[in-house]
């Protein structure tokens, strides 16, 4: 288990989820229909499920830190939305030397890896972006979480697909050894390596 800074999150917000909130791709329903797509394709950049989902995602996304930024009185600064956008065009988690090569290519402009960095912290505390902590490399997240809450992460080694969930279960037992301890966590992330549903072998 890896503990992250605690993101902050606005209470109306939080979405109702289902008991393990996986990406939409793994939904029974829509399984049915993406399978033959995925038996085909090679899982490159662009063609994996979890790319899709991504970009479906991004621009409700956008809107919504645009208006969260907004109420909290902070700025979305072209930068800080660049990064965010940057997030939201890759299925992949992403470091600071990555977003710069991104965005250096996207405006022609170089900038500091320091500067990036400052971003993420910003897309941290607002909770639009996680820090996966075993790649050192962030990705975008449209949930906006409820203060502390945890968050389990699976990596696929093979896509670089990084899966987002939520679990009661998995959150009541990981609070009930916090609390045994008298420990006062930051965050709560769980990160788990391996092979996603469409890479696994079947
Ligand atoms: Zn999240
Ligand atoms: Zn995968
Ligand atoms: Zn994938």
């Amino acid at each position: 288990m890896t503990i992250i800074d605690r993101k902050p999150s606005r209470d109306g917000r939080r979405q109702a989820k289902a008991e393990v909130r996986g990406h939409a791709a793994h939904a029974p329903a829509d399984r049915a229909s993406a399978a033959p797509a995925h038996a085909a394709h090679a899982h490159d950049a662009g063609a994996c499920a979890h790319a899709a989902e991504r970009a479906r995602e991004a621009p409700q996304a956008l809107a919504l830190a645009d208006e969260i930024c907004r109420e909290r009185g902070v700025r979305l600064t072209d930068l800080r939305r660049s990064v965010l956008e940057a997030l939201y065009d890759t299925h992949r988690p992403l470091g600071a030397y990555d977003l710069a090569e991104v965005l250096a290519g996207r405006t022609r402009k170089r900038i500091a890896p320091i500067t990036i960095y400052r971003v993420l912290e910003f897309l941290t505390e607002q909770g639009f972006v996680h820090r996966l902590a075993t790649k050192n490399a962030f990705v975008a997240c449209p949930h906006a979480h409820a203060p502390g809450e945890m968050n389990v992460f699976l990596i696929c080694e093979a896509c670089g697909g990084v899966d987002e969930a939520t679990s009661p279960q998995v959150a009541g037992a990981v609070g009930a050894v916090i609390a045994a301890h008298r420990f006062a966590p930051r965050g709560q992330v769980l990160e788990i390596e391996g092979l996603c549903a469409h890479c696994r072998p079947r």
